[in-house]
């Protein structure tokens, strides 16, 4: 008789939210809108009889040009899902040791479960920052093989500075996958996409989900020296990436002047509805923003998760934590309006 694995007995199936709720501020996608004309334009011709290339090239050289990175280093992936599945699955051995610092992505330790690796968690302090001496520490104390995180990160949506990152890379042995979806919304100066090849053990990770507006066609990148570059593009499934992707993928990349409007359009928003949130005045404590959302500390997230709910918004609930994606100026006032009704309740 055939019987599932011991290791899927730990694994629930992902569960979006379902519904219809009028506003969706549960899952960070950008407000912004593509245009549509370019869109139809990018995948007319495209022979969907014919297998996609590979290495996705078109796309991957778009994607170096706009973030001036060599195109020889980077994997291109149905979104960074899959990316961080195939890191999980061929970078790392079963038991190998892979640190999570919680909160973070759930994904991380999704996939390393999956690959049978061994998850260690390094909690984040009180005030979700990370303490770099610590998790050096931990690293190199522990066996650890490997360390996932974001940065920016989801959900806390603060940032850990450049120089901070360096000395983590540099300390320790391990291979450091730094996600960083986010990081359009802060600071490209902060990023280490133009120093990912610099390393043997980094992995820069971006994605077109978050600041491209393009949640719905999977396309993510891996960065990284040589090696590891080589073992991504030979260990990833041969056609990972569809031909619609990768057309409209390059095309929206190609487009420097769009790309950078519609990041622009997404901070301003954030910004204002950090400031509206912040007028407010009823969260135990806002988190400044480093990213397209906000996190919020209030003894009463549930239940102002549920009366959101209850007038058609959705955010996201984690425990005592409330994370909140920016959306139209018209999103953000409803949002707004609905919290001071549930404040004077
Ligand atoms: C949204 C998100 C992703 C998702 O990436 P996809 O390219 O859409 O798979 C990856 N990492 C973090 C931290 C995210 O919040």
């Amino acid at each position: 008789m055939y019987q599932l694995p011991e290791k899927l007995k730990n694994f629930t199936p992902y569960e979006p939210l379902v519904g219809d709720y009028k506003i969706r501020l549960d899952v960070n996608e950008s407000f912004v809108e593509v245009d549509e004309e370019k869109i139809i334009e990018a995948v007319r011709g495209v022979s969907l009889n014919r297998y996609p290339d590979p290495y996705a090239t078109d796309t991957v050289n778009a994607f170096s040009r706009l973030f001036g990175v060599n195109p020889a280093l980077v994997t291109a992936g149905s979104g960074l899902d899959e990316l961080i599945g195939l890191i999980a699955a061929s970078l790392l051995e079963k038991g190998d040791k892979l640190l999570c610092l919680t909160p973070d992505f759930s994904m991380y330790a999704f996939y390393s479960r999956l690959y049978e690796l061994e998850v260690a968690e390094l909690p984040k302090s009180e005030d979700m920052t990370v303490d770099i001496r610590a998790v050096i520490d931990y690293i190199n104390k522990n066996n650890v093989k490997a360390l996932m995180f974001s940065n920016p990160c989801n959900p806390t949506s603060l940032g850990i500075e450049k120089a901070e990152i360096r000395r983590l890379i540099t300390s320790t042995g391990a291979l450091v996958v730094l996600d960083e979806a986010y990081m359009d919304f802060w600071d490209e100066s902060e990023s280490m996409l133009s120093e990912a090849t610099d390393y043997s053990n980094l992995i820069v990770l971006r994605t077109c989900s978050k600041s491209c507006s393009l949640a719905g066609i999977r396309l993510g990148f891996a960065v990284a020296g040589e090696k590891i570059t080589h073992a991504l593009r030979t260990m990833k499934s041969p056609f990972n990436v569809g031909v619609l992707t990768q057309a409209i993928g390059a095309a929206a990349l190609s487009d420097a002047e769009g790309y950078k409007r519609s990041v622009q359009a997404v901070k301003k928003s954030t910004l204002c509805l950090y400031n509206a949130l912040t007028e407010l005045n009823m969260f135990g404590r806002i988190f400044e923003t480093r990213t397209n959302f906000i996190f919020i500390k209030t003894e009463r997230a549930r239940e102002i998760y549920e009366e959101l709910l209850r007038k058609s918004i959705a955010v996201r609930c984690f425990g005592g934590y409330l994370r909140i994606s920016a959306g139209t100026e018209e999103e953000n006032s409803a949002l707004i309006c609905a919290l001071s009704e549930i404040k004077r309740k």
